[in-house]
């Protein structure tokens, strides 16, 4: 198949199977822009059926890049509670910020402008200039990784590495509608080329694509060679309430509420007799020594909270999920 009638049956596909989604309404200009700006930035590291609930409320409760500049942190965090990666909802305020002083109000139409606002790297900046600018423009998400590595059935290291799937990015040539045609090809990654079972019959690129000609569909996941680092977190418990304190010494999850913890060797966290979890983040695989502890400690920028308080204050689901395993035993 030849890039013209690739991008074609693309578009054909998306036209009769995209998804309604509440980014994707008839919006004004202004009203695109700060749409894709938001779920742009929630679908980092988020899958689109989680981000759904949460885009509504925010825009419900934030409506346009004027308010989110003045709206203040905790109302801004609240929004985003669950969603992780907080950092991310702090980057948007500050984006906004910098929109309004130095763009005049106008989300820029230049990546490079687009790059130098908090929280927007490579794969945002592009998924903007497509969605909201309609420019040529293939963003590099995961969906899109993945039907790359399948059509050119890339497995090792360097066929994986992101330069690489960026010269890969040629295949799909260019389009008349490259709004649309960004968004086509990430959702059929989304909805066709899935992680597990392709719908590979339903897939308009099904004739140009290797995976599917030696129906191997395995893949190499980047994740296979994260780094596993190993921590031991101090549980300190008081009258049923739990002592968390404010990040401000990890680069990960920093100023949330985290259980005070340390990296320990593989050595020290073997030896430990305490129980252990593991937590996936999306660049460390951390092996977690849950040490509990009966007395009380008074550290600086501690907080105490209950069963109850989880629900009430922002903690990052890394927190959570270090709550739920200590309430269990
Ligand atoms: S043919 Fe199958 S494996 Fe290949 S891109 Fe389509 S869904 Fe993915």
């Amino acid at each position: 198949m030849n890039n013209q009638s690739i991008t074609k049956e693309i578009l054909n596909w998306y036209d009769n199977n995209k998804r309604i989604l509440p980014w994707r309404k008839h919006l004004t200009k202004k009203q695109k822009q700060y749409f894709t700006l938001v779920s742009e930035i929630m679908l980092q590291q988020t899958q689109v059926k989680t981000v759904i609930p949460y885009f509504n409320n925010f825009i419900k409760k934030i409506p346009n890049l004027k308010i989110l500049a003045k709206t203040n942190d905790r109302k801004l965090l609240k929004c985003w509670e669950g969603l992780g990666y907080y950092s991310r909802a702090r980057n948007l305020k500050k984006t906004a910020k910098k929109i309004i002083k130095e763009f005049n109000g106008n989300l820029p139409n230049k990546i490079e402008e687009l790059k130098l606002l908090p929280g927007i790297g490579e794969y945002t900046s592009t998924a903007i200039m497509a969605i909201a600018f309609n420019k040529q423009f293939i963003p590099l998400d995961g969906n899109v990784e993945r039907i790359l590595k399948r059509i050119f059935y890339l497995k090792n290291v360097k066929e994986i590495s992101k330069d690489n799937l960026y010269k890969k990015k040629f295949f799909f040539g260019k389009s008349n509608r490259p709004s649309d045609y960004a968004q086509a090809i990430m959702e059929i990654g989304a909805l066709i080329c899935k992680p597990l079972n392709p719908l590979c019959y339903e897939c308009p690129l099904r004739k140009s694509c290797l995976a599917y000609k030696k129906k191997d569909f395995t893949l190499t996941s980047k994740n296979k060679f994260n780094k596993i680092k190993y921590f031991e977190a101090d549980i300190y418990k008081s009258k049923n309430k739990y002592l968390l304190i404010k990040n401000n010494k990890f680069n990960f999850l920093r100023n949330l509420l985290i259980f005070p913890m340390r990296e320990i060797d593989q050595k020290q966290f073997k030896s430990s007799l305490n129980k252990r979890i593991n937590i996936k983040m999306s660049n460390m695989d951390m092996k977690i020594a849950i040490n509990k502890k009966n007395r009380k400690k008074y550290l600086s920028n501690s907080f105490l909270l209950d069963k109850d308080d989880i629900k009430k204050h922002i903690l990052p689901s890394f927190t959570k999920k270090i709550f739920k395993s200590i309430i269990r035993y």
